[in-house]
């Protein structure tokens, strides 16, 4: 890590986000009041009354990192990531969503259209509004008001603007954000394009169940519900889609602490540079099959295949990339 002074202005903005890295942020407490005691929380929409006009007055470079969270799926998202790109020093990818698109960018296996029916037509409703479709324009005594444009895929932060470095999570885990902050305030920056708050191997380097991989074969697949899982046995001996052969560490395992396998939020590990691709290569190693309908056999068992291998980082996938280049 390179060592330089910090001029301690910070801001936080969610795109198309759940709001779940802005929770892990408050989840910080005490050290958060710490943090905002030696820095100028300069945006935080989701917290305080920041206006967006307040961004755009501030002079090019004034803030010193933007923590930036969610993936671009709007125009208005686009715009503030441009924007908040243009009015500071170094943009950070906060979380699964901006660093791979996350689950929103599961969405992209459909066309625009297609989610606008599904949300505003089709789902079930309490009350009689279905058919009913947001107005993109509307004339109001004050003036007009229009909506963003909804773009045809969600896209990732550093599809969109140039990224400092990444912190990976869904959401990024409390400790690792108060030891990147910490770290920000020493004045220590990461190396351009680092992957920070994070390790580099995967899960599987880290975990201690009996991994029992070694010979082992799997005839069909189950899910978490399903069975009983042996607290100290690799998920994958057992049957259990476990992403921790494709994920990097860093997270402290606590689903595999809880008896739960590993949904790969933390993202790729150094090197690797499709997760999806990675982790069918370590399923394929260890299906039991002889022929082509055994093949078959065993991925009929498998549940939604692409939400599986791709759950996180399908907008920044080989996949993404063959379908839009
Ligand atoms: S990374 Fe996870 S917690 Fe953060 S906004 Fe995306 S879905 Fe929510
Ligand atoms: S596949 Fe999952 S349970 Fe098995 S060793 Fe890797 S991280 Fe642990």
């Amino acid at each position: 890590m390179a060592s330089q002074s910090l001029r301690p202005k910070i801001a936080f903005y969610w795109a198309a986000s759940c709001g779940g890295c802005e929770i892990t942020i408050t989840e910080l407490g005490m050290q958060l009041a710490v943090v905002g005691d030696l820095v100028d929380i300069v945006f935080w929409p989701c917290i305080m009354d920041f206006k967006y006009s307040d961004v755009e007055a501030m002079a090019n470079g004034e803030i010193d990192v933007c923590f930036f969270n969610g993936g671009i799926r709007t125009s208005e998202n686009e715009h503030m990531a441009k924007l908040l790109r243009q009015k500071s020093k170094l943009m950070v990818a906060f979380g699964a969503c901006a660093h791979e698109g996350g689950i929103p960018g599961l969405a992209n296996l459909y066309d625009p259209e297609s989610i606008l029916e599904r949300v505003y037509d089709t789902s079930p409703s309490l009350d009689d509004s279905a058919g009913t479709r947001p107005s993109p324009s509307t004339q109001v005594p004050e003036g007009e008001l229009v909506l963003p444009t909804f773009y045809d895929r969600v896209k990732t932060l550093a599809q969109t603007v140039d990224v400092a470095f990444y912190m990976p999570g869904c959401p990024p885990v409390v400790d690792q954000v108060a030891t990147v902050f910490e770290a920000l305030l020493e004045g220590k920056i990461p190396e351009p394009g680092a992957v920070i708050g994070a390790d580099g191997k995967t899960n599987c380097d880290v975990c201690t169940r009996q991994k029992g991989l070694t010979g082992a074969r799997i005839k069909e697949f189950k899910r978490p519900h399903e069975v009983e899982a042996n607290p100290e046995t690799c998920f994958l001996a057992q049957g259990l889609i476990c992403s921790g052969p494709a994920t990097r560490s860093g997270c402290g395992l606590p689903w595999i602490q809880g008896n739960m396998p590993c949904r790969g939020c933390y993202g790729p590990p150094d090197g690797v540079e499709d997760q999806g691709a990675k982790l069918l290569s370590a399923i394929a190693a260890i299906i039991d099959v002889e022929t082509a309908e055994d093949v078959q056999s065993a991925m009929d068992t498998m549940v939604d295949p692409v939400g599986t291998y791709y759950r996180f980082n399908l907008s920044d996938s080989i996949l993404s990339e063959l379908k839009y280049r």
